[in-house]
């Protein structure tokens, strides 16, 4: 490991590579914090020549590399190895290229969501993916999860908008996959890479579609008495065949949470649910779509509605949603972010089913999620000093997965596999549906170094290259099974 940070010290320099333990300490979970593993390093590169120089060295020394963006993901995907060093693209941030008349842009993968979005304001154009984390995370690890947002429910997640990926792989060779203007021609490895969770390859340029921002925008807060009503006034939306562009929404305790942090948006403390509505496009259409919501709101006996009056008050009002995982740091120190997808029709009922689920173990549960995508979030607050909590959480954890399968869901609404759902994948696919996949993966990397231990489960894949996380082993409190 000395002789591969001697070497890559000369391709990235000082600032370019971390060796110190303390320094480590930041890479050694994503937003799983219940998963630790210290990197031996972490390599920094500004370029694409950089990272394809340091994955050759990498590749030389035979040991396992991790991407890393920001490190929001939420099921242990940027969680580095045993062994193993983690490639980050925190100092590839440039915005190379934006063609506002194709519209499209290419930008380096460090490049955080919202950057991008901000840079295209002034030409009324926006790069539709919206996570809630876009404040903090980046393109390349959107591309990496297929990442959703409030408005994918209208514009699709984000493998609807990549046109282009520079990519480097295993060897630390050179894949140019940029055709902006056309669909590509050949096979579509593009549209294989998106959702690949750092298993093919590192993204280090991505090139995005870019939608004209809507000329009306209209955002209206809905306030319940009850969770289950605000769940039905969705589903009779879509069944109404009306096309919001975001319906979102958020519980008691996760309300309480918002209204008591910097993010408060003026959600109704005591509320039981709080639904924002935001529908988006040309008048007189925006204005007819609203009046048909609200009368569906008001059939479901909302205690309030209330439509922003300007500017200012969307965006207070998306702040406290986009904020609300953050506020939750003040109701309990750790936060267990479940997601999966269920058919829109059966929210209550899986709301609900969450909710009993978490009762019966003594845990204290939120909801926010992406409601017109049936995507949940039961968020679990926990303490992870508590390994009898943590058992707990784990346990319930996987409890909804089930729930939500067995409900005709699906595994992951937005947040990929990881490590947090590898042994639930055969739950959802068959043996041969993954014995496919685990060959196609072979194909990008056939000596598993990169991203080892994720996203398939590991039997299989075959032998382990490297130990299993600790944190995740059968023998610990931690341990799923
Ligand atoms: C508060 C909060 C809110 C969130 N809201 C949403 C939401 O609304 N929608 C949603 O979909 N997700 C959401 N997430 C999850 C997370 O933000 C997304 O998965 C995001 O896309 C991860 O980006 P990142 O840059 O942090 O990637 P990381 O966490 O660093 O990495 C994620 C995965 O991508 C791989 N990767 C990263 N960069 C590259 C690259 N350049 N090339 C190849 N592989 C790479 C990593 O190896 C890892 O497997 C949320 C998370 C938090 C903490």
């Amino acid at each position: 490991m000395k002789r591969l940070a001697e070497a890559l010290l000369r391709v990235v320099g000082p600032r370019g590579l971390v060796t110190e333990p303390t320094r480590l300490l930041p890479y050694e979970s994503d937003g799983l914090a219940l998963l630790r593993v210290r990197p031996e390093l972490v390599v920094l590169p500004r370029t694409t020549e950089e990272a394809a120089r340091s994955m050759a060295l990498i590749a030389e020394a035979g040991v396992p590399v991790v991407a890393r963006g920001a490190g929001t993901g939420l099921t242990g995907g940027a969680t580095p190895v045993e062994g193993g060093v983690v490639v980050s693209t925190a100092r590839m941030r440039d915005i190379l290229e934006v063609n506002w008349e194709d519209r499209f842009a290419r930008v380096q993968a460090g490049v955080v969501n919202v950057d991008l979005t901000s840079s295209c304001e002034a030409h009324a154009l926006r790069y539709a993916p919206d996570p809630s984390s876009q404040m903090a995370c980046t393109i390349g690890g959107n591309v990496a999860n297929n990442s959703g947002g409030p408005h994918c429910f209208k514009y699709g997640s984000t493998t609807r908008h990549i046109r282009g990926l520079v990519i480097v792989d295993h060897r630390g060779e050179v894949l140019d996959l940029s055709e902006p203007l056309v669909d590509p021609d050949g096979l579509d490895l593009v549209g294989l890479f998106v959702g690949s969770e750092g298993t093919f390859g590192i993204a280090t340029e991505v090139t995005v579609a870019l939608v004209p921002a809507p000329p009306v925008v209209e955002v209206l807060l809905a306030v319940f008495s009850d969770l289950d009503a605000a769940c039905d006034t969705v589903s009779k939306v879509i069944e109404h065949r009306l096309e919001p562009s975001a319906l979102e929404i958020l519980d008691r305790l996760t309300i309480e949470a918002v209204e008591s942090s910097v993010f408060a948006a003026g959600y109704p403390k005591g509320a039981e649910a709080v639904l924002l509505i935001e529908v988006e496009g040309v008048d007189p259409e925006v204005r007819g779509t609203m009046a048909e919501i609200v009368e569906i709101v008001r059939e479901h006996v909302a205690l309030e509605v209330r439509t922003a009056r300007d500017a200012e008050e969307r965006r207070r009002l998306w702040a406290g949603r986009k904020g609300a995982f953050g506020a939750m740091g003040r109701v309990a120190p750790d936060l267990y972010v479940a997601d999966a997808v269920v058919p829109r029709t059966k929210l209550r009922e899986l709301v609900r089913a969450a909710s009993e689920i978490c009762r019966e173990r003594n845990l204290r549960l939120a909801n926010v999620f992406h409601a017109g995508d049936g995507n949940l979030h039961p968020n679990i607050c926990y303490d992870r000093r508590d390994a009898d909590e943590v058992r707990r959480v784990l346990e319930a954890g996987r409890l909804i997965l089930e729930t939500c399968i067995e409900a005709g869901g699906s595994l992951t609404g937005e947040h990929g596999v990881g490590i947090e759902k590898r042994e639930e994948m055969d739950v959802y696919f068959r043996p041969e549906d993954l014995a496919a996949m685990c060959r196609v993966r072979d194909t990008w990397d056939p000596n598993r170094r990169m991203n080892p231990d994720k996203l398939v489960p590991l039997r299989f894949c075959g032998e382990l290259r490297t130990p299993a996380p600790r944190a995740l082993s059968n023998d610990t409190p931690e341990g799923r099974r």
